[in-house]
């Protein structure tokens, strides 16, 4: 019984706190929770509910709508127009009409809304069961191969590994071998599961998601302020295949970024689950579950630059990387950001902004956000491109010279010499012409 109590109170005190947070934010406009002054500059904390794959599932004239368009009237007419786009060609997949889409998305919303109040009464998670194939139509090649399939499974096995691992235990013997054996340790654990990429991070605050926005917008915990408190992030990489990538804006691009996707959760729920067991909690920020968008962070960890595609370009492998990130308080040696002259070769190249098919890509120049380099990234066009294409389109990782590999010597040298970027733009013109296009299919060519 007196659990039961403290259940409710604690419940009780978690909604007022959230009451208060909208109050603040939706009614009063103040908005200091998603901002943060260090050394004296306001950070902006990024909200997961700002992306456009959280706004777009939006239902028209619901609260969740009216609070989000009430700080966001810019994005209005933009986002209706997308998600227009967007529902017709779900409906197409389905072979619907689009107003049935609307019709089963309100659904949706009702059973999530059921769902949310049985958990937070009784704490108990409704089960969802993961589809792919409720939502992708079964596309297939000219020899018959169902290619989601390549995909659909690793992204259930990676769900599945979050859930598995995710209540692990901290172990209560804590293992103290200082931080720099430590992160070499932790870095050799990270490649032993598959990374190809790992770095260390500080998990400062403004790096984290202010408040969830689930995929969709249509998730039980929309809204909820979100506050990851860790020192550390491991912040580790997977390349993508290069001759996938560049089969871009098809299929394959989709199906070799979600196997990365995937990889990168069993890396981190397996390395989380061993940093518990060294007597420090750590928590998973993946694709099943963000705390922080990945590219400040992997940039923060020194495993790339951003470039003007809006991505960060790893040396070795561009932009053709996904990331996902363990977050523990487990001490560590934290890496630099690097800078190998991103900003002087993108000012010079700007290949992936001519290929863009959406013309999402700034041709301009780069300002300072949040302390880092970045460039004007036009993330509606971005995502009606993806609804058009049937895929993520990723025309800009096969663009990009680094995705296709670059010459170390001249790497190296791009910051002192500015005759190393135009031989390697030269270079790679010559070796890829305008745009990389590898006509055969995979994976039969
Ligand atoms: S994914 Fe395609 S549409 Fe989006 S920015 Fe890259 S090239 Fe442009
Ligand atoms: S394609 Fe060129 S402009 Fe774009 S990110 Fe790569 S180097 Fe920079």
């Amino acid at each position: 019984m007196e659990n039961l109590i403290f259940l409710l109170i604690q419940r009780y005190l978690i909604r007022l706190r959230e009451t208060i947070w909208h109050i603040y934010n939706d009614y009063l406009g103040i908005d200091f929770h998603r901002c943060i002054l260090i050394e004296g500059v306001i950070m902006k904390r990024f909200d997961e509910r700002d992306l456009v794959v959280s706004r777009i599932g939006l239902t028209e004239n619901s609260k969740k709508y009216e609070n989000f368009y009430t700080r966001h009237p810019e994005l209005l007419d933009s986002d209706r127009k997308t998600r227009e786009l967007a529902m017709k060609v779900v409906a197409k997949n389905f072979g619907v009409t689009p107003e049935k889409v609307k019709k089963r998305l309100k659904k949706l919303v009702i059973m999530q809304k059921i769902m949310g109040s049985i958990t937070r009464l009784t704490g108990i998670k409704a089960p969802s069961k993961f589809s792919i194939e409720g939502i992708m139509p079964p596309e297939k090649t000219r020899e018959g191969i169902a290619k989601y399939k390549l995909f659909a499974p690793a992204i259930a096995a990676a769900f599945s590994i979050n859930k598995a691992l995710g209540k692990s235990k901290v172990s209560k013997d804590k293992v103290d071998i200082g931080p720099e054996k430590m992160t070499l340790l932790i870095k050799k654990i990270a490649s032993l599961y598959g990374a190809d990429l790992v770095g260390v991070a500080e998990f400062k605050k403004h790096q984290r998601y202010s408040h969830r926005g689930d995929k969709l917008g249509i998730g039980i915990e929309y809204g909820k302020p979100i506050d990851a408190s860790y020192k550390y992030a491991i912040v580790v990489g997977a390349a993508m295949d290069k001759d996938m990538v560049n089969r871009a804006p098809k299929k394959e691009i989709m199906i070799s970024s979600m196997l990365e996707y995937s990889q990168t959760t069993f890396i981190t729920e397996q390395l989380a689950s061993y940093v518990k067991s060294l007597g420090y909690d750590a928590l998973t920020d993946n694709f099943v579950k963000y705390y922080s968008p990945m590219t400040p962070l992997a940039a923060e960890a020194g495993l790339g630059q951003i470039g003007r595609c809006n991505m960060v370009v790893n040396e070795n492998f561009g932009n053709r990387v996904r990331f996902a990130a363990v977050l523990t308080d487990l001490p560590l040696v934290v890496d630099k950001p690097v800078d190998f002259g991103m900003v002087e070769i993108c000012a010079k190249c700007g290949k992936c902004a001519r290929n863009c098919p959406a013309k999402a890509i700034s041709f301009g120049e780069p300002s300072k956000i949040n302390g880092l380099m970045q460039w004007e990234h036009d993330e509606n066009k971005c995502f009606e491109m993806w609804m058009k294409v049937g895929s993520d389109c990723g025309v800009c990782l096969s663009s990009c010279p680094f995705s296709q590999g670059v010459d170390q010597a001249l790497s190296t040298k791009m910051k002192q010499d500015e005759t190393a970027i135009d031989q390697i733009i030269s270079q790679d013109n010559e070796e890829h012409g305008k745009r990389v296009f590898l006509k055969e299919g995979w994976p039969v060519k």
